[in-house]
């Protein structure tokens, strides 16, 4: 099989041990399969990206050995990509414009696994005197002419066995071009795992609640989906995940090889003590060919370190 991979950071900050767990695992197990890694730069949100963290990712990542294949995709420079998509969705009906504000929802709505279910307010049509902000894609497309996962939407993750999302109940017709004029995440990840042949999206299990979204807009694109893989979650002390947000250390280059044994613990792979006193490729190469992803069967979070 011709395994493709990706790590898709978000450059909101330097990497951090939950950050590296994604890039390593993701490595791994294309590695493993003897496959192609790539890297995709989440770059979409400009107002939420720290400038030159792009590039000291890049150069975290080069520091532990993590070597992409080919050249780095950033989201920021895929607009028309993601434009035609939207405009697939809106030649199919599948998006409507949305003229309601972020308060009128949180009034209003239930809460579902991921904030407000959306009620639906604009579905059929935009209330008078309303402007469309925002481009949502309805949830309630069964029966159809696309080729939709049925409802609720299921898959079954390697390590985190069967999933299932009722979306139109648990999230709501959810948004692909926000009010800001900014593509929304699940709209870009899919455009751009399906223009980079992605075969495998191995990434943190903080994302299962938005794969059946990515399922979706796959079945309303034509877009193939590839196999989902969702390794645990690094949590701090307080049961936080790590991030920018609970103050997550940035990783340091001088300790690679430290992190990189600590990461591959965490990921419950077993490395020899003697690896420590190796080199970062010694390093890899090990855990390349001892990868056992098995292990971490139903796992979704572990306490980092
Ligand atoms: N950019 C996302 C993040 O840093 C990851 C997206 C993905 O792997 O699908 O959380």
């Amino acid at each position: 099989m011709n395994y493709r991979g990706r790590f898709a950071p978000s450059p909101t900050g330097p990497l951090h041990f939950g950050s590296l767990v994604a890039a390593l695992g993701s490595y791994l197990d294309a590695k493993h399969h003897h496959g192609t890694w790539l890297v995709r730069m989440e770059d979409l949100d400009a107002p939420r990206c720290v400038p030159g963290a792009a590039d000291g990712i890049l150069h975290t990542l080069e520091a532990f050995g993590l070597e992409w294949d080919g050249e780095v995709m950033y989201q920021s420079r895929r607009s028309e990509a993601y434009e035609a998509a939207l405009q697939q969705l809106q030649d199919s009906g599948a998006a409507y414009p949305c003229g309601c504000t972020r308060r009128e929802i949180a009034d209003s709505a239930l809460h579902g696994p991921d904030g407000p279910v959306y009620p639906g307010t604009c579905r059929n049509s935009l209330p008078a005197g309303r402007e469309g902000r925002a481009w949502r894609v309805r949830t309630d497309l069964h029966p159809s002419p696309f080729s939709l996962p049925p409802s609720p939407v299921g898959y079954t993750d390697a390590l985190q066995g069967p999933q299932s999302q009722h979306l139109e109940r648990d999230i709501g017709d959810f948004v692909v071009k926000r009010a800001d004029g900014l593509f929304a995440y699940q709209l870009a990840v899919v455009v751009d795992d399906a223009a980079q042949g992605v075969t495998h999206v191995v990434r943190g299990a903080d994302l299962l609640d938005s794969t059946p979204r990515q399922l979706w807009l796959q079945g309303l694109l034509g877009l193939e989906t590839p196999a989902y893989v969702h390794l645990p979650v690094a949590i701090n002390a307080a049961g936080e995940k790590l991030s920018k947000q609970t103050l997550a250390p940035a990783i340091k280059s001088d300790e690679a090889i430290a992190t990189l044994v600590a990461a591959l613990e965490f990921l419950r792979q077993q490395p020899p003590a003697e690896l420590r006193c190796g080199t970062v490729a010694e390093v890899l190469d090990w855990a390349v060919a001892n990868w056992q992803p098995e292990r971490l069967k139903g796992c979704r979070q572990r306490p980092a370190g």
